[in-house]
Parts: structure tokens; sequence; C-alpha cells
């Protein structure tokens, strides 16, 4: 084999060799596996190798790249029906899945790695031909239907995926992972420039820059778009039963009776078996994600916080925690039982529900609150002086297979409440009754209003109605 280091292998995910070269395959962690697909956990492998921004290798010159970006004719449109708009393949080919030659300097290879999805053991038939393949920012969504007039849809901007051609992908989509179980989902993987870029056309939806921290300025941006401008379906109703249940104070860390029509958070979460324990609170030591949810709660604006564990299963007096009351199988005291019974109340009148969508248990915190739990860094890569930046899964292929979506009850919890916050190891989603937002999709600029189109009815359909689960056998 030979050691050379500029280049990158897909099937085993290493720098040093030829993906012909590999006998190896990276275990890909797959959607019936226990564990969760991570389409951009490979970032550690670039980041031991420089990228050359000067230094694009000779296929990816010919992509011409940064002009396509400015395009208006990314998509080849049917003679024979206008509806039938088919995405353009850049010329010249990635070449054969089985021989793919990216280079770990050349910053247009290392995104094409970025998005080429894993692939899968197992396979032993087809070696589809790759390509760069451009499409506008609208199409990444099934929603985002085609009634923007065209002058305004030439301000998307171009996301890039990598793809085989159609009769192609059906062999494909067999070996390579799929997490989204979109079969040949062209849109799952992308990078784009940043929004950021100086000069650019077409900026509206441009992949926007996320750090490693969460950037509560957006989020209280977010809420504050929610508030003025979303009207009655995403208006919050008052419950007068919510008077009779505790709300932690986040800045004084108390258990207080619930003021009358206050704003406040509510947590939804898996448990695991993790729980808080007496004098938690108070010494600020309760479980990670409650702890984060307390950050996030006091980064809002907002002074009140609810979370299940704490106020459903302590005992009914006042800022004492008791961590025998945890206990899952303990038969719920009358006080208890009525709080329970008024949990779906406490999500549906929450201003927003904090949703931690990749933790396993309460001890898995909120990815980019504390940097104990740290997020998947985004990929991004310059060439001749832009930026360009990979665009993580969005918020439907997050759910998807990860162990907060297989609860019935927390995705009850979703399904009840007006607006979210859902922290995934990558980003932020906001989801209300009319929008959805992504951290790092720059939705400042979308003249079709695409990340506003949603339908009430329409934004919870990925989570699947189920009947309320029996308290005490969660
Ligand atoms: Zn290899
Ligand atoms: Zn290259
Ligand atoms: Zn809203």
């Amino acid at each position: 084999m030979n050691a050379d280091r500029n280049f990158l292998c897909i099937r085993c995910r290493e720098a040093g060799h030829q993906t012909a070269d590999c006998q190896q395959l990276k275990p890909v962690r797959g959607r019936d596996g226990n564990q969760i697909f991570d389409p951009f956990s490979d970032e550690h492998v670039l980041a031991t190798f420089p990228s050359d921004s000067s230094s694009l290798c000779e296929r990816c010159v010919k992509y011409k790249i940064l002009d396509v970006f400015d395009q208006d004719d990314i998509l080849h449109v049917d003679s024979q029906s206008t509806n039938n708009r088919r995405p353009r393949r850049l010329q010249p080919d990635i070449g054969r899945l089985s021989s793919v030659v990216l280079r770990s300097n050349c910053p247009l290879c290392r995104l094409i790695f970025r998005v080429l999805p894993h692939v899968v053991a197992g396979h032993d038939e087809g070696d589809p031909i790759l390509y760069l393949t451009p499409f506008p920012s609208y199409e990444r969504h099934p929603s985002f239907v085609n009634k923007t007039p065209e002058n305004d849809k030439k301000k998307y901007s171009v996301y890039f995926s990598v793809q085989s051609q159609a009769r192609e992908l059906e062999i494909s989509s067999k070996y390579l992972a799929d997490p989204s179980g979109m079969i040949g989902n062209r849109h799952y993987l992308a990078f784009a420039l940043s929004s950021k870029t100086p000069a650019s056309r077409k900026t509206a939806l441009g992949a926007r820059l996320t750090g490693p921290s969460v950037d509560y300025a957006l989020l209280r941006r977010w809420l504050e778009r929610c508030r003025t401008s979303h009207g009655k379906t995403c208006q919050r109703p008052w419950a007068p039963e919510l008077l009779s249940t505790r709300m932690i104070d986040v800045s004084a860390r108390q258990v207080v009776p619930c003021p009358d029509r206050c704003d406040y958070v509510a947590l939804s979460y898996v448990w695991g078996n993790v729980g808080p324990k007496k004098g938690d609170l108070e010494n600020r030591q309760l479980p990670q994600t409650i702890e984060d949810a307390i950050t996030v709660t006091a980064q809002l604006g907002i002074q009140y916080l609810w979370v299940s564990q704490i106020l459903c299963y302590s005992s009914w007096s006042l800022s004492v925690l008791q961590v025998d009351a945890l206990c899952i199988d303990q038969i719920p005291t009358r006080q208890q039982r009525q709080q329970l019974d008024i949990m779906d109340v406490i999500y549906h009148c929450s201003t927003v529900t904090v949703v931690a969508i990749s933790g396993e248990s309460s001890a898995s915190g909120l990815p980019g609150v504390s940097m104990k739990t740290p997020r998947v860094p985004q990929g991004t890569e310059i060439i001749a002086g832009k930026q360009l930046l990979t665009i993580f899964p969005m918020l439907e292929q997050d759910i998807e297979g990860v162990k907060y979506s297989t609860r019935a009850w927390t995705m009850q919890e979703g399904m009840l409440t007006r607006c979210r916050l859902l922290f995934t190891k990558h980003q932020v989603h906001w989801c209300c009754n009319s929008a959805i937002f992504s951290e790092c999709i720059d939705e400042t600029a979308d003249p079709g209003n695409y990340t506003e189109c949603y339908q009430p009815e329409s934004q919870v359909t990925w989570f699947d109605n189920v009947n309320y689960p029996v308290p005490s056998h969660h």
C-alpha cells in the first residue's frame, strides 16, 4: 500500500491511500443498528491534514465551482415538460465508487469526502459512477413547493451533493448508508457557500457557520420572530391547571409555585437511569441535560423551567427534592398523579419546549451548551478566498433513528407543544407551528418564505400520533 498522505479513502474513512487499494471497510452503524450513524463524524480525519486553499486537484479545478454558485441554469429543464427539472451533473465524473480518488490537500476533495455517504459492508453488486451535482437550496425540502416567481428562485443559493445516475442510485443505496431512509435522496448531504460571501448573487438560504457553542442571540431572534410575526397559530394558550404545578426559577435556583401567566420553558428528553438527587438544584449538580436546560432558559430571557423528573417525581414540598420519589416503580401519590395528568397541558402551554434529540439519558447534556457535550464540528474549506461550508442534516433526518424518537412519551411531548428548540449533536433547530429554522442555514434571506411556509397541521407529521402512556410504566 502506498503511504502517500495525499489521498483520502472513502472505504475506511482514513487518509494515506487510495480507495481502490483499500481492503478495509469502516463499520457503519446503520438505521437498523442501535447506534447512531453520523455522516459528519470523520471531521477528525481531515483535521490532521492541512488543506491548501490554492491547490485544487487536477479534476476539481475543472469544475470551476465558484462560477457554478452564481449560475442561473443549475437545473436541466426537460423540453417535454417544464415541471421535469433534473439535476445537472458536473463533468468530469468523480469516478466509480470503488475507486474514487480524493486528495487530502484539495479543499474541494475534502468537501466531497464529507458529503459522500459512507459505504456499508456486504455489498457485492453495482459500482456506480459518482457525480458532483448542484441543486437550488429550496429543493432540499419536499414542502418547498415551486410557487415562487422564477426571479426570486434565482436568489436561492446553490448546494452541492454527490450523486450517481438515477438507476444506479437504486443499486448504490443498498450499500451506501442512508440514515434518512429516503432512497437516493440527493438533498441529504451537501455543502454550499457561506451566506456571508461578499458580492454573491445567491444568498437566500445559504450556509451559515456554526460554532462549538450554541448561538443564543440567534435563538432569541427566532423566538422573537415567532412571537411578533407568526400570529395565532404559534400563540401559546394558558390553562388555570398550571397554577397547581411548580416551576424551577432559574435565576434563584429554587422550586416555586407556578406564577400566573408566566413564560416558561418545558424540557423534553430521555431520562435514562439518571435522576436528580436532593440538593442538586441548589448545588448546581443536576444531571447535565437539566443543568444545560437551565442555561438555555436563562439565555432565552425566560425565568421559569419545567422539568418532569424534578417536578413530577419529587415530593410535593417546595424547594425540596426527594430522591426516593424518583423511583419509577413507585406508586405515585395523589398529587403526583395529578401532575402527571396535566403533563400534556404543561407541554401544550409552554412558551418553548427544549427537546434533547440526541441524548441517551439526562446525563447526556445539550450539545453546544456546556463544553461537556461537544457538537460535531461543521466542515469548512476556503477556495480562492471564498468560504465553503458543509450543511448539516435536516430536522427530519436528525430525528430518524435516535433514542428520543423511539420513546412514545418524549414524542408525545414534542407533538403537544407549539414551539420547540431541538438540540442535536450538530446544531439547534427551531420548529414552531409556522416555521423551521436551523442554525446552519441562513434564513434571514428567504424571498419565497420557504422556511415559514409550513402549515400548522403538517409540521408534526414526523412525530407519530401515539397514545399517552401510563405514567408508571415508561
Ligand atoms: Zn482505506
Ligand atoms: Zn480535488
Ligand atoms: Zn412560530
